[in-house]
Protein backbone atom coordinates (compact mmCIF):
# COMPACT_ATOMS: atom_id res chain seq x y z
CA UNK A 1 0.00 0.00 0.00
CA UNK A 2 3.19 2.42 0.98
CA UNK A 3 4.69 2.11 -1.98
CA UNK A 4 1.64 2.00 -4.39
CA UNK A 5 1.03 5.70 -2.25
CA UNK A 6 4.43 6.58 -3.46
CA UNK A 7 4.49 6.15 -6.78
CA UNK A 8 1.27 7.95 -7.43
CA UNK A 9 2.98 10.91 -5.26
CA UNK A 10 5.99 11.03 -7.43
CA UNK A 11 3.72 10.22 -10.74
CA UNK A 12 1.25 13.48 -9.88
CA UNK A 13 4.51 15.67 -8.86
CA UNK A 14 5.83 14.82 -12.42
CA UNK A 15 2.57 15.87 -14.02
CA UNK A 16 2.07 18.60 -12.08
CA UNK A 17 5.99 19.85 -13.13
CA UNK A 18 5.14 19.10 -16.83
CA UNK A 19 2.37 21.16 -16.26
CA UNK A 20 4.31 23.83 -15.28
CA UNK A 21 7.16 23.47 -18.88
CA UNK A 22 9.67 22.11 -16.54
CA UNK A 23 12.00 19.71 -19.00
CA UNK A 24 11.17 16.28 -16.90
CA UNK A 25 14.13 14.04 -19.58
CA UNK A 26 16.89 14.12 -17.05
CA UNK A 27 14.49 13.13 -13.95
CA UNK A 28 12.92 10.41 -16.15
CA UNK A 29 16.72 9.55 -16.91
CA UNK A 30 17.68 9.49 -13.25
CA UNK A 31 14.69 7.47 -11.59
CA UNK A 32 15.32 5.04 -14.45
CA UNK A 33 18.71 4.54 -13.96
CA UNK A 34 17.74 4.27 -9.91
CA UNK A 35 14.94 1.88 -10.87
CA UNK A 36 17.67 -0.39 -12.90
CA UNK A 37 19.97 -0.34 -10.10
CA UNK A 38 17.21 -1.85 -7.69
CA UNK A 39 16.52 -4.68 -10.39
CA UNK A 40 20.04 -5.53 -10.97
CA UNK A 41 20.49 -5.70 -7.06
CA UNK A 42 18.38 -8.55 -6.68
CA UNK A 43 15.26 -7.51 -6.08
CA UNK A 44 16.14 -7.31 -2.65
CA UNK A 45 17.12 -3.31 -2.65
CA UNK A 46 20.53 -2.75 -0.77
CA UNK A 47 18.78 -4.32 2.54
CA UNK A 48 18.36 -7.48 2.24
CA UNK A 49 15.48 -9.66 4.68
CA UNK A 50 17.38 -11.97 7.38
CA UNK A 51 15.42 -14.92 8.95
CA UNK A 52 14.88 -13.92 12.52
CA UNK A 53 13.85 -16.31 15.04
CA UNK A 54 11.07 -15.03 17.42
CA UNK A 55 10.01 -17.34 20.33
CA UNK A 56 6.74 -17.07 19.79
CA UNK A 57 6.91 -18.19 16.10
CA UNK A 58 9.54 -20.20 15.40
CA UNK A 59 9.89 -23.39 17.94
CA UNK A 60 12.97 -23.08 19.78
CA UNK A 61 15.38 -25.82 19.15
CA UNK A 62 17.58 -27.55 21.90
CA UNK A 63 21.04 -29.60 21.47
CA UNK A 64 19.00 -32.62 22.70
CA UNK A 65 16.98 -31.96 19.92
CA UNK A 66 20.09 -32.91 17.04
CA UNK A 67 21.32 -36.44 17.20
CA UNK A 68 24.71 -37.76 17.12
CA UNK A 69 27.61 -34.86 17.23
CA UNK A 70 27.76 -35.60 20.52
CA UNK A 71 31.71 -34.36 20.56
CA UNK A 72 30.52 -31.09 18.02
CA UNK A 73 27.79 -30.75 20.76
CA UNK A 74 30.39 -31.02 23.98
CA UNK A 75 32.74 -28.50 21.59
CA UNK A 76 30.14 -25.78 21.27
CA UNK A 77 28.47 -25.69 24.38
CA UNK A 78 32.03 -25.70 26.10
CA UNK A 79 32.88 -22.47 24.02
CA UNK A 80 29.42 -21.24 24.96
CA UNK A 81 29.65 -21.34 28.76
CA UNK A 82 31.84 -17.94 28.95
CA UNK A 83 28.32 -16.56 27.46
CA UNK A 84 26.36 -18.54 29.79
CA UNK A 85 28.53 -17.70 32.85
CA UNK A 86 28.96 -14.11 31.77
CA UNK A 87 29.83 -12.75 35.15
CA UNK A 88 32.53 -15.39 35.97
CA UNK A 89 33.70 -14.64 32.90
CA UNK A 90 34.14 -11.03 33.54
CA UNK A 91 35.46 -11.61 36.78
CA UNK A 92 38.41 -13.05 35.10
CA UNK A 93 39.10 -10.86 32.67
CA UNK A 94 38.00 -13.33 29.68
CA UNK A 95 37.69 -11.53 26.70
CA UNK A 96 34.07 -12.69 24.99
CA UNK A 97 34.18 -15.40 22.47
CA UNK A 98 33.31 -13.92 19.13
CA UNK A 99 33.05 -16.22 16.54
CA UNK A 100 32.76 -19.91 16.27
CA UNK A 101 32.91 -21.78 12.87
CA UNK A 102 30.96 -24.86 12.10
CA UNK A 103 32.44 -27.03 9.60
CA UNK A 104 31.90 -29.94 7.97
CA UNK A 105 30.09 -31.24 4.77
CA UNK A 106 26.13 -30.67 4.02
CA UNK A 107 23.09 -31.32 5.99
CA UNK A 108 24.87 -32.56 9.24
CA UNK A 109 23.05 -30.39 11.43
CA UNK A 110 24.95 -27.13 11.59
CA UNK A 111 22.03 -24.91 11.07
CA UNK A 112 20.29 -26.95 14.10
CA UNK A 113 23.84 -26.12 16.23
CA UNK A 114 23.44 -22.68 15.81
CA UNK A 115 19.35 -22.51 16.66
CA UNK A 116 20.16 -24.41 19.71
CA UNK A 117 22.88 -22.47 20.57
CA UNK A 118 20.63 -19.33 20.17
CA UNK A 119 18.38 -21.16 23.23
CA UNK A 120 20.96 -22.51 25.29
CA UNK A 121 22.83 -18.62 25.65
CA UNK A 122 19.13 -17.28 25.78
CA UNK A 123 20.09 -15.31 22.75
CA UNK A 124 17.69 -13.65 19.57
CA UNK A 125 18.76 -15.93 16.74
CA UNK A 126 19.53 -14.41 12.90
CA UNK A 127 20.45 -15.88 10.08
CA UNK A 128 21.87 -15.21 6.82
CA UNK A 129 23.39 -17.11 4.00
CA UNK A 130 27.10 -15.50 2.32
CA UNK A 131 25.69 -15.39 -1.11
CA UNK A 132 23.21 -12.80 0.30
CA UNK A 133 25.68 -10.24 0.73
CA UNK A 134 27.60 -10.54 -2.40
CA UNK A 135 26.05 -8.29 -5.67
CA UNK A 136 27.79 -7.41 -7.90
CA UNK A 137 28.41 -3.79 -7.26
CA UNK A 138 30.94 -2.32 -4.74
CA UNK A 139 29.55 -1.51 -1.06
CA UNK A 140 26.27 -3.72 -1.15
CA UNK A 141 27.51 -6.34 0.78
CA UNK A 142 29.46 -4.54 3.16
CA UNK A 143 25.89 -2.42 3.87
CA UNK A 144 24.27 -5.70 4.20
CA UNK A 145 26.75 -6.87 6.77
CA UNK A 146 26.36 -3.75 9.17
CA UNK A 147 22.79 -3.62 8.67
CA UNK A 148 23.14 -7.91 9.73
CA UNK A 149 25.06 -6.80 13.12
CA UNK A 150 22.82 -3.77 13.94
CA UNK A 151 19.44 -5.74 13.28
CA UNK A 152 20.67 -8.40 15.81
CA UNK A 153 21.05 -5.65 18.53
CA UNK A 154 17.77 -3.94 17.81
CA UNK A 155 16.29 -7.64 17.98
CA UNK A 156 17.31 -8.48 21.33
CA UNK A 157 16.19 -5.51 22.32
CA UNK A 158 13.23 -5.77 21.14
CA UNK A 159 13.06 -9.13 22.66
CA UNK A 160 14.49 -8.10 25.89
CA UNK A 161 17.90 -10.25 25.85
CA UNK A 162 21.55 -10.23 25.80
CA UNK A 163 22.57 -12.12 23.63
CA UNK A 164 22.07 -12.28 20.28
CA UNK A 165 23.52 -15.12 17.84
CA UNK A 166 23.75 -14.31 14.07
CA UNK A 167 24.27 -17.33 11.86
CA UNK A 168 25.97 -16.98 8.70
CA UNK A 169 25.73 -20.01 6.45
CA UNK A 170 28.14 -20.61 3.66
CA UNK A 171 30.76 -18.50 4.75
CA UNK A 172 33.06 -19.46 2.45
CA UNK A 173 31.00 -17.06 0.00
CA UNK A 174 31.64 -13.86 1.91
CA UNK A 175 34.82 -14.86 3.53
CA UNK A 176 37.47 -16.42 1.29
CA UNK A 177 40.61 -15.90 0.64
CA UNK A 178 41.15 -11.87 -0.36
CA UNK A 179 42.19 -11.55 -3.60
CA UNK A 180 40.84 -14.18 -5.72
CA UNK A 181 37.87 -13.21 -6.97
CA UNK A 182 37.43 -11.11 -10.37
CA UNK A 183 34.84 -8.52 -8.63
CA UNK A 184 37.29 -8.87 -5.90
CA UNK A 185 36.89 -4.92 -4.48
CA UNK A 186 33.33 -5.79 -3.58
CA UNK A 187 34.27 -9.09 -1.89
CA UNK A 188 37.04 -7.78 0.11
CA UNK A 189 34.84 -4.46 0.97
CA UNK A 190 32.08 -6.85 2.22
CA UNK A 191 34.83 -9.83 4.03
CA UNK A 192 36.70 -6.14 5.72
CA UNK A 193 33.24 -5.03 6.91
CA UNK A 194 32.49 -8.04 8.87
CA UNK A 195 36.00 -8.17 10.23
CA UNK A 196 35.57 -4.81 11.12
CA UNK A 197 31.85 -5.42 12.84
CA UNK A 198 33.43 -8.37 15.09
CA UNK A 199 36.33 -6.33 16.17
CA UNK A 200 33.67 -4.03 17.08
CA UNK A 201 32.13 -6.59 19.52
CA UNK A 202 32.72 -5.61 22.89
CA UNK A 203 32.78 -7.27 26.65
CA UNK A 204 30.45 -4.67 28.22
CA UNK A 205 27.59 -4.41 25.72
CA UNK A 206 24.08 -4.11 26.45
CA UNK A 207 23.57 -7.12 23.76
CA UNK A 208 26.24 -9.24 23.30
CA UNK A 209 26.73 -10.73 19.64
CA UNK A 210 28.22 -14.04 18.77
CA UNK A 211 28.75 -14.94 15.39
CA UNK A 212 28.48 -18.67 14.07
CA UNK A 213 29.47 -19.24 10.13
CA UNK A 214 29.08 -22.96 8.78
CA UNK A 215 31.05 -23.89 5.97
CA UNK A 216 32.25 -26.93 4.08
CA UNK A 217 35.20 -25.82 2.91
CA UNK A 218 36.89 -24.39 5.70
CA UNK A 219 40.37 -24.34 3.80
CA UNK A 220 38.90 -21.30 1.20
CA UNK A 221 38.69 -19.04 4.04
CA UNK A 222 40.92 -15.97 4.54
CA UNK A 223 43.50 -16.30 7.21
CA UNK A 224 42.45 -13.12 8.80
CA UNK A 225 38.85 -14.63 10.04
CA UNK A 226 40.41 -17.89 11.46
CA UNK A 227 42.93 -15.51 13.36
CA UNK A 228 42.26 -15.33 17.15
CA UNK A 229 39.48 -12.50 18.31
CA UNK A 230 37.91 -13.72 15.38
CA UNK A 231 36.41 -17.21 14.63
CA UNK A 232 38.22 -18.34 17.78
CA UNK A 233 36.59 -22.08 17.57
CA UNK A 234 36.47 -24.42 15.03
CA UNK A 235 34.02 -27.10 15.78
CA UNK A 236 34.17 -30.34 13.08
CA UNK A 237 30.91 -31.45 12.10
CA UNK A 238 31.36 -34.85 10.54
CA UNK A 239 28.76 -37.28 9.04
CA UNK A 240 26.73 -39.94 11.99
CA UNK A 241 28.27 -42.87 12.98
CA UNK A 242 26.07 -46.05 13.56
CA UNK A 243 24.85 -44.38 17.09
CA UNK A 244 24.37 -40.94 15.34
CA UNK A 245 22.15 -42.69 12.51
CA UNK A 246 20.01 -44.29 15.41
CA UNK A 247 19.23 -41.25 17.39
CA UNK A 248 18.60 -39.29 14.55
CA UNK A 249 16.37 -41.71 13.05
CA UNK A 250 14.47 -42.20 16.73
CA UNK A 251 14.25 -38.27 16.53
CA UNK A 252 12.41 -38.06 13.16
CA UNK A 253 10.77 -41.05 13.96
CA UNK A 254 9.07 -39.26 16.77
CA UNK A 255 5.03 -39.02 16.51
CA UNK A 256 4.88 -41.45 13.22
CA UNK A 257 3.39 -44.83 13.37
CA UNK A 258 5.60 -47.76 13.13
CA UNK A 259 4.77 -51.42 12.40
CA UNK A 260 6.24 -53.64 14.91
CA UNK A 261 8.65 -55.02 12.26
CA UNK A 262 10.57 -51.65 11.84
CA UNK A 263 14.01 -52.03 12.92
CA UNK A 264 15.88 -48.81 13.67
CA UNK A 265 19.33 -50.79 14.80
CA UNK A 266 19.49 -52.19 11.11
CA UNK A 267 18.29 -49.23 9.28
CA UNK A 268 21.39 -47.45 10.91
CA UNK A 269 23.64 -50.23 9.98
CA UNK A 270 22.18 -49.73 7.08
CA UNK A 271 22.84 -46.49 6.22
CA UNK A 272 26.86 -45.59 6.27
CA UNK A 273 27.47 -42.31 4.82
CA UNK A 274 24.15 -40.75 5.22
CA UNK A 275 23.65 -37.34 6.48
CA UNK A 276 21.15 -36.43 9.21
CA UNK A 277 19.22 -34.23 6.21
CA UNK A 278 19.69 -37.76 4.27
CA UNK A 279 18.16 -39.80 7.45
CA UNK A 280 15.16 -37.16 7.91
CA UNK A 281 14.61 -37.20 4.21
CA UNK A 282 14.54 -41.34 4.59
CA UNK A 283 12.07 -41.77 6.78
CA UNK A 284 10.03 -38.76 5.17
CA UNK A 285 9.75 -40.85 2.29
CA UNK A 286 9.30 -44.19 4.28
CA UNK A 287 5.69 -42.22 5.53
CA UNK A 288 5.26 -40.93 2.21
CA UNK A 289 5.49 -44.95 0.61
CA UNK A 290 3.03 -46.37 3.78
CA UNK A 291 0.67 -43.22 2.71
CA UNK A 292 0.64 -44.20 -1.13
CA UNK A 293 -0.25 -47.97 -0.42
CA UNK A 294 -2.75 -47.19 2.05
CA UNK A 295 -1.47 -48.38 5.14
CA UNK A 296 -1.66 -46.81 8.54
CA UNK A 297 1.30 -47.81 10.00
CA UNK A 298 4.80 -47.41 8.29
CA UNK A 299 6.19 -51.11 7.73
CA UNK A 300 10.31 -52.26 7.51
CA UNK A 301 9.67 -52.51 3.68
CA UNK A 302 8.66 -48.83 3.09
CA UNK A 303 11.86 -48.10 5.22
CA UNK A 304 13.99 -50.38 2.59
CA UNK A 305 12.61 -49.27 0.03
CA UNK A 306 12.78 -45.40 0.78
CA UNK A 307 16.69 -46.10 1.89
CA UNK A 308 16.90 -46.83 -2.15
CA UNK A 309 14.68 -44.32 -3.15
CA UNK A 310 17.14 -41.90 -0.96
CA UNK A 311 20.45 -43.16 -2.49
CA UNK A 312 19.49 -43.85 -6.63
CA UNK A 313 15.97 -41.86 -6.75
CA UNK A 314 12.49 -41.92 -7.54
CA UNK A 315 11.73 -45.42 -9.60
CA UNK A 316 11.63 -44.74 -13.27
CA UNK A 317 9.01 -46.07 -15.54
CA UNK A 318 11.82 -46.15 -17.81
CA UNK A 319 10.90 -49.77 -20.00
CA UNK A 320 14.15 -50.91 -21.25
CA UNK A 321 14.02 -53.52 -23.98
CA UNK A 322 13.94 -57.15 -23.36
CA UNK A 323 17.34 -57.39 -24.92
CA UNK A 324 18.41 -54.47 -22.55
CA UNK A 325 16.38 -56.23 -19.74
CA UNK A 326 18.72 -59.05 -19.94
CA UNK A 327 21.59 -57.18 -19.95
CA UNK A 328 21.14 -55.48 -17.01
CA UNK A 329 19.97 -58.82 -15.12
CA UNK A 330 23.44 -60.48 -16.16
CA UNK A 331 25.09 -57.07 -15.13
CA UNK A 332 23.66 -56.50 -11.89
CA UNK A 333 24.25 -60.58 -11.00
CA UNK A 334 27.67 -59.93 -11.94
CA UNK A 335 28.37 -57.48 -9.22
CA UNK A 336 26.32 -59.49 -6.91
CA UNK A 337 28.07 -63.01 -7.23
CA UNK A 338 31.39 -60.98 -7.37
CA UNK A 339 30.55 -59.44 -3.73
CA UNK A 340 29.35 -62.31 -2.47
CA UNK A 341 32.46 -63.90 -2.87
CA UNK A 342 34.39 -61.12 -1.93
CA UNK A 343 32.44 -61.16 1.39
CA UNK A 344 29.76 -63.42 2.13
CA UNK A 345 26.33 -62.11 3.43
CA UNK A 346 27.13 -58.52 1.96
CA UNK A 347 24.32 -58.51 -0.87
CA UNK A 348 21.15 -57.00 0.47
CA UNK A 349 19.13 -57.02 -2.85
CA UNK A 350 19.71 -57.12 -6.44
CA UNK A 351 17.13 -54.97 -8.94
CA UNK A 352 16.23 -54.41 -12.23
CA UNK A 353 14.27 -51.87 -11.75
CA UNK A 354 15.20 -48.48 -12.86
CA UNK A 355 15.86 -45.80 -10.40
CA UNK A 356 17.34 -41.89 -11.17
CA UNK A 357 20.27 -42.69 -13.41
CA UNK A 358 20.56 -46.49 -12.91
CA UNK A 359 18.97 -48.78 -14.94
CA UNK A 360 19.52 -51.32 -12.01
CA UNK A 361 21.25 -51.90 -9.16
CA UNK A 362 22.56 -54.13 -6.23
CA UNK A 363 22.77 -52.83 -2.87
CA UNK A 364 25.32 -53.89 -0.75
CA UNK A 365 24.46 -54.07 3.34
CA UNK A 366 27.62 -52.01 4.30
CA UNK A 367 29.37 -54.01 7.05
CA UNK A 368 30.23 -52.14 10.33
CA UNK A 369 31.51 -48.39 10.28
CA UNK A 370 34.62 -48.68 8.45
CA UNK A 371 37.68 -46.18 8.07
CA UNK A 372 40.28 -48.60 7.10
CA UNK A 373 40.80 -50.56 4.14
CA UNK A 374 43.57 -53.46 3.46
CA UNK A 375 44.82 -54.21 -0.32
CA UNK A 376 42.76 -57.22 -0.46
CA UNK A 377 39.31 -55.43 0.61
CA UNK A 378 40.20 -52.96 -2.07
CA UNK A 379 41.03 -55.42 -4.68
CA UNK A 380 37.51 -57.08 -3.66
CA UNK A 381 36.00 -53.88 -4.00
CA UNK A 382 37.42 -53.18 -7.90
CA UNK A 383 36.49 -56.85 -8.89
CA UNK A 384 33.01 -56.09 -7.29
CA UNK A 385 32.28 -53.07 -9.60
CA UNK A 386 34.21 -54.54 -12.84
CA UNK A 387 32.16 -58.18 -12.26
CA UNK A 388 29.24 -56.25 -13.99
CA UNK A 389 30.75 -55.80 -17.67
CA UNK A 390 32.56 -59.13 -17.17
CA UNK A 391 29.21 -60.90 -16.53
CA UNK A 392 27.91 -59.30 -19.62
CA UNK A 393 30.78 -60.32 -21.90
CA UNK A 394 30.90 -63.62 -20.24
CA UNK A 395 27.15 -64.40 -20.98
CA UNK A 396 26.56 -62.39 -24.39
CA UNK A 397 30.06 -61.66 -25.95
CA UNK A 398 30.73 -58.12 -25.22
CA UNK A 399 30.26 -55.46 -23.30
CA UNK A 400 28.26 -52.19 -23.33
CA UNK A 401 28.16 -48.42 -22.03
CA UNK A 402 26.15 -49.44 -19.00
CA UNK A 403 29.39 -49.79 -17.18
CA UNK A 404 30.80 -46.47 -17.68
CA UNK A 405 30.03 -45.62 -14.25
CA UNK A 406 31.56 -48.49 -12.66
CA UNK A 407 35.06 -47.92 -14.28
CA UNK A 408 35.00 -44.82 -13.00
CA UNK A 409 34.98 -46.11 -9.17
CA UNK A 410 36.91 -48.49 -10.45
CA UNK A 411 39.74 -46.43 -11.20
CA UNK A 412 39.03 -43.75 -8.15
CA UNK A 413 39.80 -47.34 -5.80
CA UNK A 414 42.63 -48.34 -7.86
CA UNK A 415 44.30 -44.67 -7.20
CA UNK A 416 43.56 -45.42 -3.36
CA UNK A 417 45.28 -48.40 -3.54
CA UNK A 418 48.50 -46.05 -5.36
CA UNK A 419 48.09 -43.72 -2.89
CA UNK A 420 47.90 -46.24 -0.25
CA UNK A 421 51.28 -48.05 -1.27
CA UNK A 422 49.91 -50.85 -2.40
CA UNK A 423 51.05 -50.89 -6.11
CA UNK A 424 53.95 -51.92 -7.67
CA UNK A 425 54.85 -48.09 -7.62
CA UNK A 426 55.25 -48.13 -3.90
CA UNK A 427 55.04 -45.64 -1.45
CA UNK A 428 54.64 -42.59 -3.73
CA UNK A 429 52.56 -39.03 -3.90
CA UNK A 430 49.91 -39.54 -6.06
CA UNK A 431 50.28 -35.90 -7.22
CA UNK A 432 54.49 -36.45 -8.59
CA UNK A 433 53.57 -39.02 -10.49
CA UNK A 434 53.42 -38.61 -13.84
CA UNK A 435 50.34 -38.93 -15.50
CA UNK A 436 51.74 -41.59 -18.23
CA UNK A 437 53.05 -43.66 -14.90
CA UNK A 438 49.72 -43.13 -13.25
CA UNK A 439 47.73 -44.36 -16.11
CA UNK A 440 49.49 -47.62 -16.47
CA UNK A 441 49.80 -48.62 -13.36
CA UNK A 442 46.00 -47.92 -12.89
CA UNK A 443 46.00 -49.86 -16.21
CA UNK A 444 47.49 -53.13 -14.68
CA UNK A 445 45.77 -52.67 -11.29
CA UNK A 446 42.29 -52.98 -13.33
CA UNK A 447 43.66 -55.61 -15.96
CA UNK A 448 44.70 -57.92 -12.93
CA UNK A 449 41.58 -57.64 -11.29
CA UNK A 450 39.40 -58.03 -14.14
CA UNK A 451 41.00 -61.60 -15.02
CA UNK A 452 40.61 -62.65 -11.54
CA UNK A 453 36.94 -61.94 -11.30
CA UNK A 454 36.37 -63.00 -15.36
CA UNK A 455 38.35 -66.63 -13.87
CA UNK A 456 35.85 -66.80 -10.76
CA UNK A 457 32.64 -66.05 -12.79
CA UNK A 458 33.12 -68.37 -15.44
CA UNK A 459 32.75 -71.13 -12.87
CA UNK A 460 29.36 -69.68 -12.26
CA UNK A 461 27.82 -70.02 -15.88
CA UNK A 462 24.56 -72.08 -15.39
CA UNK A 463 24.12 -69.91 -12.34
CA UNK A 464 23.78 -66.84 -14.08
CA UNK A 465 21.74 -67.78 -16.63
CA UNK A 466 19.37 -69.46 -14.25
CA UNK A 467 19.12 -66.28 -11.81
CA UNK A 468 18.88 -63.72 -14.55
CA UNK A 469 15.57 -66.33 -15.79
CA UNK A 470 14.54 -65.28 -12.26
CA UNK A 471 14.99 -61.42 -12.10
CA UNK A 472 13.58 -61.33 -15.09
CA UNK A 473 10.46 -62.35 -13.95
CA UNK A 474 10.91 -61.33 -10.33
CA UNK A 475 12.47 -58.19 -11.36
CA UNK A 476 14.02 -58.32 -7.58
CA UNK A 477 15.82 -60.68 -5.69
CA UNK A 478 16.82 -60.80 -2.18
CA UNK A 479 20.10 -60.98 -0.65
CA UNK A 480 19.19 -64.18 1.09
CA UNK A 481 17.84 -66.07 -1.93
CA UNK A 482 21.09 -64.87 -4.24
CA UNK A 483 23.04 -66.58 -0.78
CA UNK A 484 21.02 -70.01 -1.01
CA UNK A 485 21.46 -70.49 -4.88
CA UNK A 486 24.62 -69.69 -4.34
CA UNK A 487 25.48 -72.36 -1.54
CA UNK A 488 23.99 -75.16 -3.46
CA UNK A 489 26.06 -74.27 -6.80
CA UNK A 490 29.01 -74.46 -4.36
CA UNK A 491 27.70 -77.64 -2.40
CA UNK A 492 26.73 -79.58 -5.91
P1 LIG B 1 24.24 -27.18 4.93
O1 LIG B 1 25.73 -27.28 5.10
O2 LIG B 1 23.78 -27.81 3.66
O3 LIG B 1 23.65 -25.84 5.20
P2 LIG B 1 23.61 -28.10 7.60
O4 LIG B 1 24.78 -28.87 8.12
O5 LIG B 1 23.41 -26.71 8.10
O6 LIG B 1 23.59 -28.17 6.02
P3 LIG B 1 21.02 -28.55 8.68
O7 LIG B 1 20.35 -27.48 7.87
O8 LIG B 1 21.31 -28.27 10.10
O9 LIG B 1 22.34 -28.99 7.93
O10 LIG B 1 20.18 -29.90 8.59
C1 LIG B 1 19.23 -30.13 7.56
C2 LIG B 1 18.13 -31.02 8.10
O11 LIG B 1 18.65 -32.34 8.33
C3 LIG B 1 17.60 -30.59 9.44
O12 LIG B 1 16.51 -29.73 9.30
C4 LIG B 1 17.20 -31.90 10.10
O13 LIG B 1 15.90 -32.28 9.70
C5 LIG B 1 18.16 -32.89 9.52
N1 LIG B 1 19.33 -33.12 10.40
C6 LIG B 1 20.63 -32.90 10.07
N2 LIG B 1 21.45 -33.26 11.07
C7 LIG B 1 20.65 -33.71 12.07
C8 LIG B 1 20.90 -34.21 13.39
N3 LIG B 1 22.15 -34.34 13.85
N4 LIG B 1 19.84 -34.55 14.15
C9 LIG B 1 18.59 -34.43 13.69
N5 LIG B 1 18.29 -33.97 12.46
C10 LIG B 1 19.28 -33.62 11.65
Amino acid sequence: MKREFTVGLVLAGLFFLAMQGVNLLPWAFLVGSFIFLMVMVGGRGLSAKFHVVRDATDKQLAFSDIGGQEVAKREFKEALEFIVKQEGAEKLGIRPLKGILLSGPPGTGKTLLAKAAARYTDAVFLAASGSEFVEMYAGVGAQRVRELFSRARQEAKVQGKKNAVIFIDEIEVLGGKRGQHSSHLEYDQTLNELLVQMDGIKAKEDVRILVVGATNRADLLDSALLRPGRFDRIVKVELPDCQGRLSILKIHCQGKPLAENVDLEKLARDTFGFSGAHLESLTNEAAIGALRAGKDKIEMEDFLEAVDKVIMGEKLPRRPSKDERQRIAYHELGHAIAAELAEEGSVAVVTIVSRGEALGYTRQTPPPDRYLYTARELKGQIRICLAGAVAEKLMLGEGSTGAAGDYKRAVELAKKMIQAGFSPLGIVSLKDVPKSDLHRTVSKLLAQEEKEVAAELAGFKDLLRELAAELLAKETLEGHELRKRLALRKAS
